[in-house]
């Protein structure tokens, strides 16, 4: 059995893992993978430059999605997982040119503790007495048509909520906004717990309850409590990454892959289905397969579907995609002043700037940064800053050396502080946006591909945009096709 693969990101490549180990078993099946560009990977991809990792895409995972940490292991990757710096976590976001952290017990966008949130200057005295009253709002009936994350986080905490945490924590994640996400696909535990208990703080209270019940139950039946050694096993760092960076990943993918199945630098223009399976065009060349997974973006395969099923075309068209562009600047320390604690800061859009965020990346990960150097990773773009994009390199590191010395101060970081070396990395149509209804129109596009067999798409677009759903995804993908045979 044949298989064609179209896009070689991290869904493309995990498909092909899939499809690898099957054959490494015994099975009779050949794979291709095409890819456009002259790398695999997609959004993943990164270097080292004089001993820093430099991520160009994505730098981590969240580890509470176990599909990646999994995929690493079974790679060999074991000994490369990072944890994040999780005791010196900590995120500001930029009020009025101050940056204020958020406050302790901040959950999902929820503030579950009283103290921090009355004490905190990111929230202004009525937002703050509307958070104290949420917590008598009367449930929402479930079934009620899907909403902007915006609407529901307006709802219960106000507009000030929605501009200094629900805007910049999505547009730090997605390079989204509020207004267009929708509440269902991106907070589904919230939309949940406002039709179970109305408030979403209660509801977050019980949820916390339920899971440290759980933790002891799991504690004490692995036995540590009888043997009083041990105690509850150690939270999970929020995110992991590789020491090496990314890359590793991707390296190890292709290291596993039969080399023949690899094509780069071939995009894909065609596809056709025949009576029994697919046939691929490419430049200088057509090739018939039995199964097919469709791995681009979504608006690459929307293009590509189209002449088989209009329909189908048109649904994949319709995702929208937000563009972002990440510049890594690394300093020498000597010349910086001291850096406030934590991982970065995410700027909301109200402060007018270009920087949708900034990682302090020698503080997030140990060990991926030389002693004496300091790397800063800004995101600029998202949905509201696409023009960025066709700015120079040299206009983009400009603008996010300005806005440093500008939100950290001239005395922390001057305009005459000269990076030791600078990357911009432009990511265009990257990211998927689960609009509002986006779960209404991912049923649809699931029950179009069922009805075309030999046919599976992966990728971000469908149901979650981080690496772990991607690899999830790409390698369910490949195993249903193996199992349905075809
Ligand atoms: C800047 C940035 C930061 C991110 N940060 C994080 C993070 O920290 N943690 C996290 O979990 N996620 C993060 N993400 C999201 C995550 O990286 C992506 O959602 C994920 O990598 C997407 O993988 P994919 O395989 O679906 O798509 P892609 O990586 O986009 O791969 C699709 C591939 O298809 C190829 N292609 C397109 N058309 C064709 C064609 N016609 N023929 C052949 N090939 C084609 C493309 O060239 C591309 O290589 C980030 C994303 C970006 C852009």
């Amino acid at each position: 059995m044949r298989f064609a693969i179209i896009g070689g990101g991290i869904a493309g490549l995990a498909a092909a893992f899939e499809l690898e180990k099957a054959r490494a078993a015994g099975a009779q099946i050949e794979y291709t993978i095409f890819e456009a560009r002259e790398r695999m990977g997609g959004s993943l991809a990164s270097q080292i430059v004089n001993g820093v990792v430099i991520e160009r895409g994505p730098d981590s995972f969240l580890t509470e999605k176990p599909a990646a940490a999994e995929l690493c292991r079974e790679l060999g990757l074991g000994a490369e997982l990072l944890p994040s710096n999780d005791a010196s976590r900590k995120t500001y976001i930029l009020i009025r040119n101050r940056l204020v952290a958020l406050p302790d017990g901040l959950m999902f966008l929820v503030p579950t503790k009283l103290i921090p949130t009355a004490l905190t200057r990111l929230f202004s005295f009525s937002t703050k007495v509307r958070m104290a009253l949420e917590l008598l709002h009367p449930p929402r009936p479930s079934g009620l048509p899907d909403e902007a994350v915006a609407a529901l986080v307006e709802r219960h905490f106000g507009a000030e909520a929605v501009d200094r945490l629900a805007d910049p924590l999505l547009s730090g994640i997605y390079g989204g906004d509020a207004a267009s996400l929708s509440a269902r696909t991106v907070l589904p535990r919230l939309v949940e717990m406002e039709s179970q208990y109305g408030s979403l703080t209660r509801g977050m209270l019980a949820a916390h309850r339920q899971m440290r019940d759980r933790a002891r139950v799991a504690a004490k039946n692995n036995g540590h409590a009888k043997s009083g050694t041990g105690g509850p096993p150690a939270p999970r760092p929020i995110f992991t990454a590789l020491r090496g960076g990314m890359q590793q990943l991707i390296d190890a993918l292709t290291a596993r892959l039969e080399p023949a199945s690899l094509r780069l630098s071939t995009p894909v223009s065609a596809i056709a289905k025949t009576t029994n399976g697919w046939d691929v065009m490419f430049t200088g060349g057509a090739e018939s397969y039995d199964a097919l997974i469709i791995s681009s973006p979504a608006w690459a395969a929307g293009v590509l579907i189209a002449p088989v099923d209009a329909a189908l075309g048109e649904e994949l068209a319709a995702i929208p995609y937000s563009s972002s562009i990440t510049i890594n600047l690394v300093y020498d320390e000597a010349q910086l002043g001291p850096l406030p604690d934590g991982f970065g800061f995410l700027v909301p859009g109200s402060e007018g700037r270009a920087m949708l965020a900034c990682t302090l990346v020698h503080r997030k990960f140990l060990g991926r940064t030389p002693p004496g150097k300091a790397v800063f990773r800004a995101f600029l773009g998202g949905v509201r800053n696409e023009a960025l994009l066709t700015e120079t390199d040299e206009a983009l590191v400009a603008i996010v050396r300005r806005e440093l010395s500008e939100i950290l101060g001239e005395k922390t970081i001057s305009l005459g502080a000269e990076p030791e070396y600078t990357q911009v990395s432009r990511w265009r149509r990257a990211m998927a946006q689960y609009a509002v209804g986006h779960q209404e129109r991912a049923a649809r596009i699931a029950a179009r591909v069922a009805s075309l067999p030999g046919l599976r798409l992966a990728g971000n677009a469908y149901d979650g945009i981080g690496i772990p759903d991607c690899i999830r995804l790409g390698r369910q993908a490949a195993k249903e096709l193996l199992t349905s045979g075809s």
